[in-house]
């Protein structure tokens, strides 16, 4: 193209590992660089050089993405003993996703892609559901313990002021038995409910939060007032100017309702909540290649990346030189969803525009059949549905977009 679309500020890329880094640098060179003028913050996130810097580079990259507000992600290997002997590391470093996420104090939100010749199992959802998963507390950060035998099970909560200590009854237990003590920080709900409405407002969709709190008369009913004090305070009107809606209601009939919904909403959910039915949406909506992930800080950043790994049985196929054929849609979708955000940041139409163009014509590509074999096995069956490798999908989605410019 002639003349390419200017990105105004700085984006902050992140070079991932194995199959993921081979499909970003196509991603790159065919879908975005002919047609985008970018200025690039660069961290290269492969596991070999996290080693060499000590890890440092996935800080610098954290810090960057505070410094410009737009990260994009390409996946990442969470090293574990193999790793650690397969690259020959100094230890296992810790997932570069925890480490940026605990630095932007983010939360995550999961958003399927939906195409037209992939039915989600519930029919009635027409419009991808997204889930805000709490990060924080109860289960996973819980006390357990088990009851030998009859007593009394008391707790005491000393406060640092130095006012007198209170000893509480919490059960006088008949026989053996088992206990759990969950907790949570306001504070941590806070930012939660910050970062639920955050996205809400950008992505211009309703807001449903659902606790057991008819229940629990204070750990879930908490949750829900923290959301309501926070929406009632800073939000309300600028989602009514949205028109937009918050809606809390009690997780059983949150459930009953989605599954005659026709989706389209962010649906905020307790930490284990968000952990089980994420799974629930992804395996309902197809691939884990469709899958989406954003993660919003309350104070403003996002970082794009695809939910899945870096597809490592397909990266040792590709070193052996065997065909392979990779889903590149979320990585896709992570660099049009970077753009999109630094659109709206910078004030610039056209990069949005580029950013919707490129999203229709990677679904269109496999609307009209062309798809890699993780799609094919989904599809509805039609003669015309066509099996590309890792790269012809790309070139088939080049292909498209170059259209969508002639036209
Ligand atoms: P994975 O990379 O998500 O892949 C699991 C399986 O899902 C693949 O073997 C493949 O199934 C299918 N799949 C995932 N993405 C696909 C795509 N784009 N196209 C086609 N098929 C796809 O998970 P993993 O193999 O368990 O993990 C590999 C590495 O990724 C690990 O080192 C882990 O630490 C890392 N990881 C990183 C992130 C991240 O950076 N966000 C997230 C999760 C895992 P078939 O083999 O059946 O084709
Ligand atoms: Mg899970």
């Amino acid at each position: 193209m002639a003349n390419k679309i200017k990105v105004k500020t700085t984006l902050v890329e992140m070079d991932g590992d194995e199959m993921t880094r081979i499909m970003w640098k196509m991603v790159k060179d065919k879908l975005l660089s002919p047609y985008l003028d970018m200025d690039i913050d660069y961290y290269d996130l492969h596991v070999k050089h996290r080693d060499d810097t000590d890890d440092q580079v996935t800080i610098d990259a954290a810090h960057a993405i505070m410094k410009y507000g737009v990260g994009i992600k390409c996946a990442t290997i969470t090293p574990n003993k193999d790793r650690v002997k397969e690259y020959k590391l100094k230890k296992a470093w810790k997932s570069p996703n925890g480490t940026i996420r605990a630095m932007l104090d983010g939360t995550v939100f999961r958003k399927p892609i939906l195409v037209n010749n992939i039915k989600p199992a519930v029919s009635s959802w027409k419009k991808p559901i997204t889930i805000g998963r709490h990060a924080y507390g109860d289960v996973y950060n819980n006390f357990e313990m088990q009851i030998p035998g009859a007593g009394k099970l008391e707790i005491v909560f000393t406060p640092r002021n130095g006012s007198k200590a209170k000893n509480i009854l919490v059960k006088d237990f008949p026989s053996a038995g088992i206990i759990q003590i969950n907790h949570n920080l306001d504070k941590s709900i806070l930012d939660f409910a910050k970062a639920c409405f955050t996205y809400a407002l950008s992505e211009k969709i309703d807001l449903w939060f659902s606790t057991k709190d008819t229940i629990s008369k204070i750990y879930d009913a908490g949750f829900r007032e923290i959301f309501n004090r926070e929406f009632e305070r800073n939000w309300k009107e600028k989602f009514e100017k949205a028109g937009i809606e918050y809606f809390f209601t009690l997780i059983d009939d949150a459930v009953a309702r989605i599954m005659k919904s026709e989706g389209g909403m962010l649906w905020a959910l307790k930490n284990y909540d968000g952990d089980v039915m994420s799974d629930m949406i992804a395996s309902a909506s197809g691939s884990l290649a469709m899958m989406t992930s954003v993660l919003v800080s309350p104070n403003g950043w996002f970082e794009y990346e695809a939910a899945h790994g870096t597809v490592q049985k397909h990266y040792y196929k590709h070193l052996k030189g065997e065909e392979t054929s990779s889903n590149s849609m979320a990585l896709i979708f992570a660099w049009t969803g970077g753009l999109r955000k630094r659109g709206e940041m910078d004030g610039t139409p056209e990069v949005i525009k580029f950013a919707d163009k490129l999203e229709k014509a990677a679904i269109a590509t496999v609307e009209n059949g062309t798809m890699t074999g993780d799609l094919l096995a989904l599809a509805e069956k039609k003669s015309t549905n066509k099996k590309v490798n890792t790269e012809g999908f790309i070139n088939a989605i080049a292909a498209t977009l170059q259209k969508k410019f002639n036209d």
